[in-house]
């Protein structure tokens, strides 16, 4: 292909990534195709039970392991359920492009545009059904399916008025591959079969070019000795090397018909050698043996792996088509090429591609011969190129989409040898789906259908300019998407430090993992990156909440932070070094790349509103800062599902008076210390409303285990060594050190994750809630007093009993209604209401919705509860578990829709069997994934809240839920 043949990365091989946790790109190659082209015709007989043998190597997918155990039992099936061959040529066809699942895409295609009157090389596609049968049955085709061969190329001979393995005028054909699926350059194809030395003559004759006849023969040899005959590619071409260089020769073309014929011999002397039989002449035999071949290369071990990188199921099978030759290379009036009806890069309505005058089949692509690009085509053969650009523009009006097409020119004749969906960058995607909506070609529905959601993901980070070289040094899991290139520092402090320092510049943090005392080097990071830890570590979530790349679980790094170092292989990073990390793809690169940054504009905004016009679903995001709250709404968010107070915690005037509030001794003590803190949390909300006014912000009541927020023991076991003696009140700061390594025993738990947090800190000490209802409300109160409108939600985590949820209201109510009423506001309203992530919650949530205004699912703690997998350690076997089929996805990226998802079912239904309007959304990490977006809508939630760049994905992701059940519905009624 035009766009993919120069590779602009090097990948060294210095680091490996890991194995276990290889990213599968991107789902399904293979669905955003499928998805594009019309939907597959249901009555389609090819629900064909799923056979065994042909998957033997591949990965099973459960459904059809299951059917396979059961079928292999039986007798080996021979009968097909559909005819075994499909003829096209002449305007007509017996199949179309419904059949993509039985002709393979390339077959489908070739029949679809025979029958809509494009010029196509007649011929015949074999289907994926028989070649299911060739592995079922001992890599044999039955006696009855075999015999339709002869009565096919009949068709083909009657047709053309040539015949198969006729001395005077030969019939030619190539056997190609193709599956249901593009899997491009995996499999393969064979090109003038039908010659021998009798044919040889006619070809010559016919065409008047002993010469021509004779590089087809040798191409044709070649190709056929290779593909069927397993030898490899290399014994050839040394022997073409060895005689041009005898000749003196450096093109091919310069061969002379005997070399070609020396040439010839020698292939056959070394597939004699190396099979022990001849060359086969009857042309019959190498049809059956080429077709053979290539139901084989199905399964041959680079095939194997792309399906396996792709999630293309291994049973599906390959189709082949037999079709006449054309040729290209007959001539400077013949060519081949291949092409895009629109660029596939950006999306410009631009035709584009390339191609080779006086040459055949592979010769564009192989690299032997520069192409010249299509537009050239205009001034040397016009007549033609006039001719290409209307099929070409047919096609894609045809398909109301990108085709990516083959071309040949025999003779000044044009024709067109496939067709199919073209790939494209998520630009280009989107250029495209807009214009075809003005062009009235595909409706906006069909447009917001051709978008993955998670693709916007490239383009709401800075990401990586793609133009650039760069080399990479290692690869660890993808936890955050967007690039940043950065001098690397080791602890918290230290970036902190040289982020805010005079002209500095970015900022990475290395760590080999970051815990909730590294938010601020997070925050002043541009990027962080990890030796350890999964992709709900700390590191990826708060990383993907701040909007900043991470690239986490780098095993292979060596991150030393006392020697301020990061050691890969033997490359030694110091502190201070400049490296880049690019958190879409996990790689991490030595020194600077160039970054371009995302915009929500043109095209992209356009399609956002017909996003914004169809769903059901709101979305909102999960900002904890007015900086997040600015980028939400920048975005589209609708609404603040989550703000996580203790974020603001962490900052570094408040640590200190966080910190005496945990260790305070009495109820004064630690009211004092609040008093404190107030202000600032006060001044935090005020900014947050500000920006939020006029739409609704749920702010979370602390959560997190208290020890979080204390230091590590060992740095105040030091600060203790390092008091000076002699200081006037060394006794008391001693006192207050203690005091603190006490408190932080005391509040060591075993473990936190199930401890003293969530609302049983709030109950514990009602004066932590009380302080934060008063920064909320009476912030909410000024604002609305200066004529904003202010929607505060309260929320309170953690709750499973109803009593807890009515504990903490009731200490809501009596602080807030005191300041309003304190503050005389009018039009003023506040809600409470309670996260619901403890599954008792969920199946008590008829209970709970009588002391809650709201509901939110907090699906990670949800997760981590309904299945027993702790978040932070699941990282140790989660991935394993996918691998190994175990779980089909990461629960904690993608809603576990049976087990968790049924709590979210049983929650709403009960939570809304109490209260009907019941407010309900969702606001763990899950409510930015597409999959778990599409249950949400289902479940008949009212919003998801994600972090503010995937709040884009989030809106495309409703949309496609919405449309596909309206789908789903028009299909029912019918
Ligand atoms: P792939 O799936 O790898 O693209 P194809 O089956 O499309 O393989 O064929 C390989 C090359 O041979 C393509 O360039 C194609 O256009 C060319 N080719 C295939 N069949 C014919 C034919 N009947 N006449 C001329 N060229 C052909
Ligand atoms: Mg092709
Ligand atoms: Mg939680």
């Amino acid at each position: 292909m035009v766009a993919t043949k120069k590779k602009k990365k090097k990948t060294k091989k210095t680091a490996k990534p890991r194995a276990k946790t290889k990213k599968k790109p991107a789902k399904k190659t293979a669905k955003p195709v499928s998805m594009l082209r019309k939907p597959e015709k249901k009555s389609s007989p090819v629900r064909v039970q799923v056979k065994s043998k042909i998957k033997a190597k591949s990965k099973t997918k459960t459904k059809s392991t299951a059917q396979s155990k059961t079928v292999s039992k039986k007798k080996v099936r021979t009968t097909l359920e559909n005819q075994p061959c499909f003829f096209f040529g002449g305007g007509k066809a017996d199949g179309d492009a419904t059949l993509r699942d039985l002709l393979g895409g390339k077959g489908a295609g070739l029949a679809e545009m025979s029958r809509i009157g494009i010029p196509v090389p007649p011929g015949f596609t074999i289907t994926t059904e028989v070649c299911r049968i060739y592995y079922e049955n001992n890599l044999e085709i039955p006696k009855d399916i075999d015999a339709e061969l002869e009565k096919q190329m009949a068709k083909i001979e009657t047709l053309v008025g040539a015949k198969f393995g006729d001395p005077d005028n030969p019939l030619l054909v190539s056997v190609r591959s193709g599956a249901k699926f593009s899997m491009p350059g995996m499999m393969d194809t064979v090109l003038n079969l039908g010659l021998n030395k009798d044919t040889i003559t006619g070809l010559a004759k016919k065409t008047g070019d002993e010469r021509f006849a004779y590089d087809n023969y040798r191409r044709f040899v070649q190709m056929f000795g290779n593909v069927v005959l397993g030898i490899d590619k290399d014994k050839f071409e040394k022997i073409i090397e060895q005689r041009k260089k005898d000749r003196k020769i450096k093109q091919d073309s310069s061969l002379q018909v005997e070399d070609l014929n020396f040439i010839i011999r020698k292939f056959k002397s070394i597939i004699k050698r190396k099979t022990g039989e001849s060359f086969p002449d009857d042309p019959y035999v190498q049809l059956r043996m080429a077709r053979d071949a290539v139901f084989r290369s199905w399964n041959n071990p680079r095939a194997i792996s792309y399906r396996k990188l792709n999630d293309i199921p291994g049973d599906l099978g390959t189709a082949v088509t037999v079709q006449m030759m054309v040729y290209g290379n007959m001539g400077n009036n013949s060519g081949t090429g291949v092409g895009f009806t629109r660029n596939p890069a950006s999306g410009e309505k631009e035709f584009y591609g390339e191609y080779l005058l006086n040459a055949q089949g592979e010769d564009v692509v192989a690299g032997i011969r520069t192409p010249q690009p299509i537009s050239q085509l205009a001034d040397e053969m016009p007549v033609v190129f006039k001719q290409l650009k209307s099929l070409t523009g047919k096609l894609e009006k045809h398909y109301r989409d990108v085709q990516d097409f083959e071309f040949t020119i025999q003779d000044s004749n044009l024709y067109m040898l496939q067709t199919r969906t073209g790939k494209r960058t998520v630009q280009a995607a989107l250029k495209i789906a807009v214009d075809m909506v003005k062009e009235k070609l595909i409706t906006k529905e069909e447009a917001l259908m051709r978008i993955e959601p998670a693709q916007l993901d490239q383009l709401l980070h800075p990401r990586l300019d793609s133009g650039t070289e760069y080399e990479v040094i290692a690869t660890g899991l993808p936890a955050s998407p967007g690039a940043a290139s950065g001098a690397i520092y080791f602890t918290s402090e230290a970036a902190v430090k040289a982020a805010s320092a005079k002209g500095a510049g970015p900022v990475i943090l290395v760590r080999q993992e970051t815990n909730p005392d590294d938010i601020e080097g997070m925050n002043a990071a541009a990027g962080i990156l990890t030796s350890r830890g999964g992709r709900t570590s700390h590191a990826a979530v708060v990383a993907r909440g701040m909007g900043k790349c991470c690239v986490a679980g780098c095993e292979v790094a060596r991150v030393n932070e006392a020697k301020k170092q990061l050691q890969i292989g033997k490359l030694i990073i110091k502190e201070k070094e400049i490296i880049t990390i690019n958190g879409s793809t996990g790689e991490v690169i030595l020194g600077s790349v160039p970054t371009i940054d995302p915009e929500l504009s043109g095209e992209f905004a356009e399609f956002m509103t017909w996003a914004d016009e169809i769903r059901k679903l709101k979305v909102r995001a999960n900002a904890d800062t007015p900086v997040d709250a600015i980028k939400a709404r920048k975005f589209g968010a609708e609404g603040i599902g989550l703000c996580r107070t203790e974020h603001m915690f962490f900052a570094e005037e408040r640590l200190p008076i966080v910190q005496e509030m945990i260790l305070a001794d009495s109820v004064e003590e630690r009211q004092d210390a609040l008093d404190r803190l107030l202000p600032f949390q006060k001044k935090d909300f005020k900014k947050l409303f500000d920006v939020m006014e006029g739409l609704p912000v749920t702010i979370r009541t602390l959560d997190p285990p208290l020890h979080e927020f204390l230091p590590d023991k060992k740095v105040i076991e030091k600060e203790i060594e390092e008091i000076d003696k002699f200081d006037e009140e060394y006794e008391e700061k001693i006192d207050k050190k203690k005091k603190m390594l006490r408190r932080i025993d005391e509040l060591k738990e075993i473990n936190p994750m199930l401890g003293h947090r969530g609302c049983r800190l709030g109950i514990v000490y009602p004066e932590i809630t009380e302080m934060q209802v008063r920064a909320i409300i009476e912030a909410a109160c000024e604002l609305t007093k200066a004529k904003k409108k202010i929607i505060p939600e309260i929320m309170i985590p953690l709750v499973g009993h109803v009593n807890e949820l009515k504990n903490q209201k009731e200490v809501v109510r009596r602080i807030a209604d005191e300041i309003i009423k304190k503050t005389r506001v009018k039009d003023f309203e506040y809600h409470v209401g309670t996260m619901i992530e403890i599954p008792r919650a969920a199946l008590t949530a008829d209970e709970i919705a009588q002391e809650a205004d709201f509901f939110s699912f907090g699906t990670n703690d949800m997760t981590q509860m309904a299945m027993g997998f702790s978040r932070d350690d699941a990282g140790k076997f989660l991935g394993y578990y996918v691998e190994k089929g175990i779980l089909q996805k990461d629960p904690f990226v993608s809603i576990d829709r049976n087990g968790v998802g049924r709590l979210l079912q049983i929650g709403t239904e009960k939570g809304r069997m109490t209260k009907p309007d019941l407010k309900v959304g969702i606001c763990g990490e899950h409510g930015g994934d597409p999959d778990s977006i599409e249950f949400c809508d289902m479940v008949g939630l009212d919003y998801v809240s994600c972090s503010p760049f995937r709040v884009p994905i989030a809106r495309l992701a409703a949309a496609q839920a919405t449309i596909k059940q309206k789908q789903q519905t028009a299909e029912r009624d019918k």
